[in-house]
């Protein structure tokens, strides 16, 4: 059965509420802090505009979400002394926002904001990506994947990022999205990020995000300073990337144009996630199990990322009972 993204009914939301939505479906991740988060509501569908909710556990979540059947509902990555007040700030998830339709490189024909099932396997692989360079470079366990509802979170509940400032969750994302030219005179590259040493892990992270998205351009992609020819270069000689012959692939662009198209691809890279959401400390973020209205897709805890299909595991019952 072809699924289709389209906005959910009032009548639809109802329903979902009414038999489907469990709040056992709340991660533990969040339902372990309830007291702690700022919750927010979007009832008519204009933007979150009822904020500073706060509930006690979550029996009063189940109520409050079963009577109100909102548009959308979010949560803060934030903990709080004071949620209700926004005030006492504690820690925050970090938090990765990989959203399909914002993808640099789409290999699809969606129209701009549109997803498609290709464009979000894409948004899978990145986040797979990310999960690595997380676990392997940053030593990080406590990941959680997020599908929510047209792209993907990934929240971080490692106390070692819990209480990270902006500035270093900027340069922790830069580095684990491949967007900052590794210095090659410094094989220590990043070492200096606060708690993290990664002595060798950047120039190799680095490469693996060049050669996806090297390898997913087209004859119309269109970089900084990559003119046609340049790129139709790039295009004959990328086999090599596949075989990892950095150094040939390399030789035959020639060396000052590489230096130009790596400039490029790190550009491109900083637009796989939302920056502005990893920076914000406050920021809140669908809420897991609730229902993402403008598409008809549940937003879902990922228990097998290998396995998670949006359109198996995240499609609402009411779409099936379309007619
Ligand atoms: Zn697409």
């Amino acid at each position: 059965m072809e699924i289709e993204l389209k906005p959910a009914s009032k009548y639809e939301r109802r329903i979902f509420y009414k038999e489907e939505w469990n709040v056992k479906d709340v991660p533990d991740f969040i339902i372990d802090s309830i007291t702690s988060r700022e919750f927010g509501f979007d009832h008519y569908g204009q933007g979150p505009n009822d904020r500073y909710k706060t509930f006690p556990d979550a029996l009063r979540l189940k109520r409050f979400i079963k009577v109100k059947q909102p548009f959308a509902a979010y949560c803060s990555v934030a903990f709080y002394e004071k949620p209700k007040q926004r005030k006492g700030w504690q820690q925050s998830e970090l938090v990765f926002d990989v959203d399909a339709k914002d993808i640099p490189i789409r290999t699809c024909d969606c129209k701009e904001g549109e997803v498609c099932d290709k464009c979000l396997n894409q948004a899978k692989d990145i986040v797979l990506m990310i999960k690595d360079v997380l676990n392997d470079d940053f030593g990080l366990n406590n990941i959680n994947m997020v599908y929510s509802g047209r792209g993907y979170h990934v929240r971080v509940l490692d106390e070692e990022v819990m209480d990270a400032s902006s500035d270093l969750r900027g340069q922790i994302v830069q580095y684990v999205i491949g967007a900052k030219e590794p210095d090659l005179t410094n094989n220590l590259g990043f070492n200096n990020l606060q708690h993290f040493i990664i002595p060798y892990g950047y120039p190799y992270n680095f490469t693996r995000w060049a050669k996806y998205t090297i390898l997913h351009l087209t004859k119309d992609s269109e970089l900084d300073n990559v003119n046609k020819k340049l790129l139709r270069d790039v295009l004959k000689e990328r086999h090599f990337l596949e075989e990892d012959s950095w150094g040939l692939f390399r030789a035959n662009i020639g060396p000052i144009r590489y230096k130009r198209l790596i400039s490029a691809v790190a550009r491109v890279n900083m637009g796989i996630t939302d920056t502005k959401v990893s920076i914000d400390l406050k920021r809140i973020l669908r809420l897991p199990s609730t229902l993402h209205s403008k598409v008809s897709m549940k937003s879902t805890l990922i228990k097998n990322i290998e396995t998670f299909d949006p359109f198996d595991d995240a499609v609402p019952q009411f779409v099936y009972d379309r007619k």
